[in-house]
Order: structure tokens, then sequence, then C-alpha cells
């Protein structure tokens, strides 16, 4: 079960400890409906069905129902000057789901033109550093008092993450090997989001007392993801299996999968199935068919992949890069078994050659596939109107540059035209006046 919002399912292995418990406020996930009898635009592959989505009558003109946004794409914790840490935003309707909170993810959100306002729910598909790395920020630097855009995160966020790994793996090579925080080495996202209230408890009580601002222990309701009887444990990470639901509201439906990613557990895949079509996110994962089971027919698959060809360096290096990620050469093969419609790059990383060669790259994400390949940009944005996905206006798309990301004003002046056109939908705040006044002020070009 959700150990968080005591939603009724199989018990996490990382159940929650009592004291930590009672800091995280609960409330019971929306699930009710999974029973009903529509079937959603792009699914197909999970065999679930689902009551139909609100806001049916919508004009099919409006623009930017659906808009995926690319708000970094660096894989692994090292500081990449070009690329920001991995984190994408899911736009619907005007609300915003993000999945992964990497490095400067907060700043890049804003960058991005995202309200934080709009903000709805956060996911995250394990915990490993490059995913959480700006989380907490989020609840620590953007619900504060408003920035200059008037904008701050609202009084409750949903966040979806996983629970306590329950044990750690062997050190590789053998031996012995230190643990951090012995008294609690497997924390899950609970945990972690209680240990963050203690650590910048100082911060949060003088300003609370100083400033006004809000108790950020009630901002977010945090859900520690319930897993189904399949015999996964941090043993057995990521058995074949069957999607299982995570949550639904009026705007998506999210189911997740268990993916191999080394020794992590979990680490989930996500998909949102929305009015509009329907996304998947990959996570981190080695070569598995889970990842075709859950997108199946899916619109956009959003995936992870590392280029290993010709590189030479420790063994725990390559065997760590070999159990946890995908190469670029294999992905396109998971896209066509997947039947996705279009797949993005998302997480990379060349351990041969920085920054990425995209025409190299677009070249091997394309063997065995036939469809469009875009090797994902940082603030790339990426439409679906109701009609099919349709490229947005970036200057990223097609995977056809090798900008390697340099080119960030070019792709943030992409991401503002985008966004005129998606500023109806409410969920974009650039500048004092909006994007759809067609004039947007007060973005910082700066790298
Ligand atoms: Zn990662
Ligand atoms: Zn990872």
């Amino acid at each position: 079960m959700c150990t968080n919002c005591n939603d009724p399912g199989t018990e996490n292995p990382g159940s929650q400890s009592a004291e930590h418990l009672g800091r995280v406020v609960t409330r019971r996930l929306v699930l009710g409906g999974l029973a009903g009898s529509a079937v959603l635009l792009g699914s197909g592959g999970p065999a679930m069905a689902s009551p139909p989505l609100a806001s049916p009558s919508k004009p099919d003109n409006r623009p930017a129902h659906l808009e995926l946004v690319l708000l970094g794409t660096r894989a692994g914790p090292p500081i990449d000057p070009y690329r920001a840490g991995t984190a994408s935003a899911l736009v619907v309707d005007g609300s915003t789901y993000l999945v992964d909170c990497g490095r400067a993810a907060v700043t890049q959100y804003v960058r991005a033109g995202l309200s934080l306002r709009s903000m709805r729910a956060i996911f995250l598909t394990h915990l490993h550093a490059d995913h959480v790395a700006d989380y907490y920020n989020f609840f620590l630097l953007g619900a504060n008092p408003p920035n200059q855009l008037g904008d701050n995160m609202p009084d409750h966020t949903d966040v979806y993450g996983p629970g306590r790994a329950g044990g750690l793996p062997p050190k590789f090579g053998g031996g012995d090997a230190p643990t951090v925080n012995p008294a609690s080495p497997t924390p899950g996202i609970a945990d972690l989001t209680n240990f963050c209230h203690d650590a910048y408890a100082y911060n949060s009580n003088v300003f609370i007392r100083d400033t006004g601002i809000r108790d950020i222990r009630n901002l977010a309701t945090v859900h520690e993801i319930a897993l189904p009887d399949v015999g996964a444990n941090y043993q057995n990470t990521a058995p074949t299996m069957q999607p299982f639901p995570v949550m639904q509201d009026d705007k998506v439906r999210v189911t997740a999968i268990l993916v191999p990613h080394g020794p992590v557990f979990p680490s989930f895949a996500f998909r949102f199935d929305t009015e509009y079509g329907s996304v998947t996110f990959s996570g981190d994962t080695t070569f598995t068919p889970n990842i075709p089971t859950l997108a199946k027919n899916t619109d956009i698959l959003v995936h992870e992949a590392i280029n290993l060809e010709g590189f030479t360096g420790p063994p725990a290096i390559i065997r760590h890069q070999v159990t946890s990620h995908t190469p670029v050469q294999k992905v396109g093969g998971v896209a066509q078994a997947a039947g996705a419609k279009r797949l993005v790059l998302s997480h990379i990383a060349d351990l041969t050659q920085d920054p990425i060669d995209a025409r190299k790259w677009t070249a091997w994400a394309q063997q065995g596939y036939g469809g469009r390949v875009d090797i994902g940009e940082d603030l790339q944005r990426i439409q679906s109107g109701g009609s099919g996905a349709t490229p947005s206006g970036g200057a990223a798309t097609g995977g056809g540059g090798a900008s390697g990301g340099r080119d960030t004003g070019l792709l943030i002046g992409g991401a503002v035209a985008a966004a005129g056109a998606a500023a109806a939908a409410g969920a974009y705040r650039h500048g004092r006046k909006t994007a759809a006044d067609g004039v947007v002020e007060g973005v910082d070009h700066a790298q």
C-alpha cells in the first residue's frame, strides 16, 4: 500500500516509520475510477481501462492541449555546463506534471516560462541524485514570496516517488563499504522529504517568523508508490510485469512499471495517458521488455540513452553503465517494439565525446526504428494539439543539429515562441507580459 496515503495495495517493502509518517501529510489516492470502461487515446498497452477524462468538449483548434517540455537532458550527476540535469514537464490543459527534478530543474522550469502555480504533481522515477537534486528546491526556493514574475508554488502539490529500497547491494569487487546514516541507509521519498524539512529547519523557522512564509511541511503531499505483488525487491528489482496504476485526476492517468537500473530499487518508468495522447518516460533503465509493455503504441516515448562505443574505462564504470542504462544503438529497437510514434531521447550522455554529436546519435537511435527521433535539448518543447504530435517552434527539434545544447539562447527563443501558442492554457508565465500578448519580457538569455 501507499504508506503515506493508506491506499490499499501491496505492502511496500520500504514501509515508513511512524515518527516520520506523522510529519508527512497524508491523503488518499484518487484511483477509484480505474475499473471504468473507456479506452484513452494512445493507450492500448496496459490492460487497463478508465473512465473518460474531463473536458471532452474543448475545441480542436486550441493550441497545446498537451506539451512536453524537456527542462534538462543530461544523464548522471556530473555537472555539465551545456546541459541541465534530467527533468521533464508535461503540461496538460494548463496543469503541469513534473517528472524528475535533476540539477537546475527549478531554474529551468522558470526559464521555460512555466508557471509554478500550475504545478499539479511531481513524479520521481528513482532517488539517484541526478533525478532529485532540485526536488526540495521547488518548495525551499519556489514557495517563498513570489518571484519577480509574481509566481510561486501552490499551497499543495502531490509528490509520487519510491519508498525505501529495503536493502543495499554488496560492494562491487567485494570488500567492505562505508554506510552513510546506518540508522536509515535506504530512505524513500517520504524520509528524504522529512530529512530535508529537518535539515532546513532554521531557514524555515526564521522565514516563517520574519516574513510569514507558509509552513513548508504543508506544501507537499508525499505518496510512496505502492508496488504490485510481483516479487520485486532490492535483489530482484524489475521482474517482467504489467503496468500498474499510480494516480489519476481529471487530466491524466498515470501508470508505472519497474525497470532494471543496476542495483537501484525501486526504479520506475511512467506513462501519462491524456485526452490528447500519451507520453511515456523510461526513467533510467537498461534494456527490458517492461518498457515496450508500458509504452505500447504511445505517442511519445521519452527514453534515456548512453553511448559506450569506443569507451575504455574502469571495469566498475563499464559494469554500471551496462547494467543501468540503454545504449543509444539499441534504443530504436525499444521504440519499435513499443510501437511508439515518436522517440525523444533525454537523460543522455556520451562517454567518448562531449558535447553529444546529435547527427551521429540520430543515426544510432534510428537503427531499427521507423518513427521520428529527437535527440533532446534543454528547453525543447514538443506539442500535441489533439491532432497528433507536432514539432514545437524550438530550434532544436529534429535532432539534426550538433550544438550539444550550447545554443541556449536560441532554444529559449524557440521555447518562448511555443509558450506564446500555449499561454491560453494558463501554465505559462514569462516576464511582465504574458506570452499570449506576443511580447515576452524579462527572459534571461544569459548562459
Ligand atoms: Zn539518472
Ligand atoms: Zn539513475
